[in-house]
């Protein structure tokens, strides 16, 4: 990226390296934060710079769930116009020295009396969601090349319309997995829940579904679990 970014300044801008942080963006593997960074260090440009650490300090400044543009925002109503460079290298620095982590050394901090939080955590809106956990049972039943599927609710809010194994609640699980028709636990990830998924080699109770010939799936839209299982189970 360096190499490519001194030959564009070269061919096409001249030799004249860009002062501003919005034409410092046009170059290869100059994104917003570098070129802030450069633009206020560098040429004294009022723009603010928000890495990881700047970050942290803001949310516990204000003591506010900030988004990601929110936290830029807040941190150029922060900035000193007159000292850009200087004001954006303390705020890194403070992050990464002072207002660390997992323990903020508020006692010798020098902005704690503007401080909402002084140490205590603010959950970040940026911050991945914790993942729920849950556990399902799903049924393989295949024969005479067929395996039966059901068809998720077209109208529904996550893989609408697409295929999948059937799945049922056992009444006495223990037993199940015990059982000759116990296969195999998966682990699956959709969005934010992680999945404990039994399969068992029989068909579910209550459920109808679909019997599909097999040399059909390639062409219809199954989830990524339903495929996950087939794929393991040999059936495609
Ligand atoms: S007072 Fe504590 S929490 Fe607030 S900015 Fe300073 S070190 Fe961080």
């Amino acid at each position: 990226m360096l190499h490519q970014c001194a030959r564009e300044v070269v061919r096409e801008l001249g030799g004249r390296f860009p002062q501003s942080s919005e034409a410092l963006q046009s170059l290869p593997g100059i994104g917003r934060y570098t070129a802030a960074a450069i633009a206020s260090i560098a040429f004294a440009e009022p723009v603010a710079v928000v890495d990881g650490n700047v970050e942290r300090v803001l949310q516990r400044v204000t003591g506010a769930q900030l988004t990601s543009s929110e936290t830029w925002n807040q941190a150029e109503k922060f900035l000193s116009h007159s000292r850009p460079g200087d004001f954006n290298q303390a705020m890194m620095e403070l992050g990464a020295t002072v207002c660390t982590p997992r323990q903020p050394g508020c006692g010798v901090c020098p902005v704690r009396r503007w401080c909402v939080t002084q140490g205590e955590e603010v959950e970040s809106k940026n911050a991945s969601p914790r993942q729920a956990k849950k556990e399902i049972w799903c049924a393989l039943d295949w024969r005479d090349g067929q395996v039966r599927l059901v068809r998720r609710p077209v109208n529904g809010s996550l893989m609408a319309g697409m295929w999948e194994l059937p799945q049922f609640l056992p009444k006495a699980s223990e037993a199940i997995v015990a059982g000759p028709s116990y296969w195999r636990k998966f682990r699956h990830s959709i969005t934010v829940t992680d999945y404990t998924v039994h399969v068992a080699r029989q068909a579910a109770p209550g459920v109808k579904g679909k019997w599909v010939a097999i040399e059909t799936i390639p062409d219809i839209p199954i989830t990524g679990l339903a495929r996950k299982i087939l794929k393991a189970s040999g059936i495609i």
